[in-house]
């Protein structure tokens, strides 16, 4: 799966970018079937006042209702830094096959202040492979960029 990273390359940090350019925090996540992009979603918390929009919760969401199960375990979720406990919870009920993350979540802390109550791993413990971090420099980018 890591092969594939080339081709999906910065669309979950361009998720990330595009949430901030709305006014929400950095965080971006994409779909990925067949080493092609079938869904993307950005972080939208804070412009539509609702704490379940975190981009992997919300296409976890979108994927259990367009996609097959059989679908969903050949199908990776690439995201811009690695998946709160909420979203790795609804990513692992939404069965993909892996989960490639770009920052580690331990990263920002070093902006917001906030840790972690658990990390993710723990959670996506049943994903078939959880990758990650990966493309460091590009997700750090986005967090680098954004006025916490
Ligand atoms: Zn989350």
């Amino acid at each position: 799966m890591v092969g594939q990273l080339p081709a999906v390359a910065g669309s979950h940090s361009g998720q990330g970018g595009a949430a901030a350019d709305r006014g929400d925090r950095p965080f971006g996540a994409v779909v990925v079937r067949n080493d092609t992009v079938v869904m993307t979603d950005s972080n939208r918390v804070v412009t539509e006042d609702d704490i379940r929009r975190h981009p992997e919760l919300h296409l976890a969401f979108r994927a259990r209702r367009a996609m097959t199960a059989r679908a969903r375990a050949v199908t990776a979720m690439y995201t811009s830094t690695e998946p709160c406990p909420m979203c790795a919870g609804g990513t692992t009920t939404a069965g993909f096959s892996h989960v490639v993350s770009s920052v580690s979540s331990e990263e920002p802390v070093s902006f917001t202040g906030e840790s972690p109550a658990v990390r993710s791993a723990e959670v996506l413990k049943r994903v078939g492979e959880v990758v990650g971090p990966v493309m460091m420099e590009k997700g750090r980018a986005v967090h680098r960029e954004f006025d916490w």
